[in-house]
């Protein structure tokens, strides 16, 4: 028997970094899209908490466990952004490190499972359908693709490239969706014909997934 130790998975903390700056880089375009159907926060909010969430991780090392960290993270995003999506991207991610718990590393089973809990959270907090031009138009679509690949034999950088490209479309489908949850459900049909801010942060943090799965393989 082995007497090595198992190396600590470091991909959810180069996820949460990745995601940091896709967020950042992007923020103007996020705000635009907010702007256009909610109240022009959103690239604020996600930069903020993301900014966040990476000097919380700063604080612990990267030796903590990724289902640590995603607890950790979703702590100070619901304490560090006032918007919907704090308390929504802050209970997904506690629910996906309460599905990973304290295992130093995790497959894509593992992973899958996490990402459906995150999903349920989101949907349990914000009790948004599929087709009501939100966040769970990403999710949903991303979680789905990533089963799929898996059952399909994908390695989980495979899976995790399936999940971004689904989350992408996803966010591209909303925008002929007329909102029914969240601010833009306010605009009532004027809300048909721009995409949704949340859907597209989500499909971007989807997309950071990816980026670390290969950083870290
Ligand atoms: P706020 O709407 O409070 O200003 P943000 O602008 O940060 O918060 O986030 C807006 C995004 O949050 C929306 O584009 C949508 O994707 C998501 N959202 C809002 N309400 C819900 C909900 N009930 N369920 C899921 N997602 C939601
Ligand atoms: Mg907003």
């Amino acid at each position: 028997m082995s007497t090595e130790a198992v190396v600590r998975d470091q991909t959810v903390i180069a996820w949460l970094t990745a995601a940091e700056a896709a967020v950042s880089d992007r923020a103007d375009y996020l705000t635009q899209l907010d702007a256009a159907i909610g109240d022009g926060d959103h690239g604020i909010n996600m930069t903020r908490g993301f900014a966040a969430v990476g000097k919380a991780l700063a604080g612990h090392g990267t030796d903590v466990p990724p289902g640590r960290a995603l607890i950790l993270a979703g702590k100070t995003l619901v304490s560090t952004v006032g918007g919907a999506s704090g308390p929504l991207w802050g209970s997904a991610l506690r629910a996906a490190g309460r599905s990973l718990g304290d295992a130093e590393t995790f497959d894509g089973e593992q992973l899958a499972t996490a990402l459906d809990a995150a999903l349920a959270s989101v949907v349990d907090l914000g009790a948004a359908a599929p087709g009501d031009k939100t966040m769970v138009d990403a999710l949903g679509p991303a979680n789905a693709a990533l089963r799929e690949r898996l059952a399909n034999g994908g390695s989980i950088a495979d899976a995790t490239q399936a999940a971004a490209d689904a989350a992408e479309h996803g966010a591209l489908a909303t925008v002929p969706m007329q909102a029914r949850k969240g601010r833009a459900s306010y605009l009532g049909e004027r809300s048909v014909g721009h995409q949704d801010p949340g859907a597209t942060s989500a499909a971007l943090i989807m997309r950071a997934l990816h980026e670390a799965v290969v950083a870290e393989a």
